[in-house]
């Protein structure tokens, strides 16, 4: 497939990774302008210009450009000088490129400080109270994973741990030691590792999932009991938001830019064919396997065993998807009695009560997406196989969507995590987490897996799309 790009160099459209033959057309990003048009800033071009050393510089739009390889179609493409607001996407694929914003480091540090310090309060807090017979209990975040531990569901309580604790904190801490050690006068040669790291987390830092978990789990509850919102419940809303704008403000570009500018050792001139760094997204001229110049992360033309890997982790996710359907995630003890529940049953229960919004979010999140996940990482699958070469910016789109939304699924693991958390009240209430929980969380991270393991650009290496204007042709 690779000798299918290569092959392809001598088109009109560059875009193969054996670099810009002389006079060839060269493919540009899209920007969509929403500041004023400005000139080009010349200021900091000397230091891409070292950056960028091994690449045609003459065929660059503009002293500022930087060229870039889509990493979901894998074309080439120059990315021009931009302005704070402009948003760059592929010229073939409409992936986001880049999204310059005003002074994206400094925001981007005030922002995940203040997490910080948020997320100290809503792990320590308490979160949500429980008043049953004038017996009271109260939880904290920090302690959910030990309710899970104490059931004996040491699976439930690592997951729990690790996607509401410990990845958010990692990501929040990663990405202010990052931007710190920026402004330092010596920068810790550890400044890419950290980056790389924080990148690999952010999927599964899941506070805006857990904090819709909990909102599931206090509807349910309150229909029953008295229940207390606590201090930290609103505090998670607020880091929430927090999390979101850090996220958003981040521009990665910005920072890899600024991460080479700080190594010690300038880079040296490369060999070999152009090839795109998939951890910094730095292109430069390189041999698959050797480290990337800027993160040192090892250089790769797609992802190793795509399609086989995604397989696996596919058909272990959909022979898990039965018992986690048939088998109770959860068991309610009321008054003596037990009442088992499965995860269709919970969305049932929550149409029993009358709530519309929260049984169709819940199925949505549940069930819906589960499904529709397996299903559509089968179909690229096979597309891919079999060298589809139609709606290829379709199917670009929807694996954008598989890969965005999986997580969301784990809302039902986060709402029983807080009920078994809350309601342990011996006889009288209490909720036994049951083994189609673990089957379900296991469903939802090797779907999360499979998907990023998945290449989608050899969707298009498959179907011998090559061109800038490829696309537009088979539009
Ligand atoms: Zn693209
Ligand atoms: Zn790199």
């Amino acid at each position: 497939m690779r000798a299918g790009i290569a092959g392809q160099a001598g088109r009109r459209n560059w875009s193969g990774p054996r670099g810009v033959p002389a006079g060839v057309h060269m493919c540009y990003a899209t920007i969509h302008q929403r500041a004023a048009a400005h000139p080009w800033n010349a200021r900091r071009g000397l230091t891409i210009w070292s950056e960028m050393s091994d690449i045609a510089i003459q065929d660059l739009p503009g002293p500022n450009a930087t060229m870039r390889e889509c990493p979901e179609c894998g074309l080439f493409q120059a990315v021009p000088a931009m302005r704070p607001g402009q948003i760059a996407e592929c010229n073939r694929c409409g992936a986001l490129l880049r999204r310059r914003r005003r002074d994206a480091l400094g925001t981007t540090l005030a922002f995940s400080v203040t997490g910080l310090v948020l997320f100290a309060l809503a792990a320590t807090g308490p979160l949500l109270g429980l008043r049953v017979a004038g017996q009271q209990r109260d939880t904290t975040l920090i302690a959910l994973p030990g309710a899970f531990e104490t059931q004996g569901l040491w699976e439930l309580a690592i997951v729990v741990l690790a996607f509401t604790l410990l990845a958010p904190l990692l990501k929040l801490g990663l990405t202010a030691g990052v931007l710190i050690g920026l402004r330092l006068d010596t920068a810790p040669s550890t400044l890419a590792a950290m980056e790389r790291w924080r990148k690999h987390l952010t999927p599964w830092a899941m506070i805006e999932v857990f904090l819709l978990g909990a909102f599931v789990a206090y509807t349910r509850l309150s229909a029953m009991a008295e229940v207390q919102v606590g201090v930290a419940l609103y505090v998670l809303g607020a880091l929430m938001l927090t999390v979101v704008a850090t996220d958003a403000w981040l521009d990665e570009h910005a920072l890899w830019e600024a991460i080479g500018r700080r190594r010690r050792t300038p880079a040296p001139m490369g060999d070999g064919p152009l090839i795109g760094c998939d951890s910094c997204g730095r292109v430069g001229r390189g041999k698959p396997g050797a480290p990337c110049r800027r993160c040192n992360a090892p250089l790769r033309v797609r992802k190793p065993n795509s399609i086989a890997r995604s397989w696996a982790l596919l058909a272990a996710a959909a022979v898990l998807y039965i018992p986690a359907n048939l088998y109770p995630i959860l068991t309610l003890i009321r008054f003596g009695r037990g009442h088992p529940s499965t995860i269709i049953g919970g969305v049932q229960e929550l149409i029993e009560y009358r709530m519309w919004p929260l049984a169709l979010l819940v199925f949505g999140a549940s069930v819906l997406v589960p499904v529709l996940k397996l299903l559509s990482l089968a179909v690229l699958l096979i597309s891919t196989q079999r060298h589809a070469a139609k709606r290829l910016k379709d199917r670009t789109r929807l694996y954008r969507i598989v890969d965005a939304v999986g997580r969301w699924s784990m809302i039902d693991v986060f709402m029983l995590a807080v009920l078994v958390a809350l309601v342990r009240m011996g006889l009288l209430a209490s909720v036994i987490p049951g083994v189609g929980a673990v089957c379900f969380a296991a469903v939802v991270i090797l779907t999360m897996l499979a998907a990023f393991s998945f290449d989608p650009r050899l969707m298009w290496d498959a179907a011998g799309q090559t061109g800038c204007d490829a696309a537009k042709a088979e539009a």
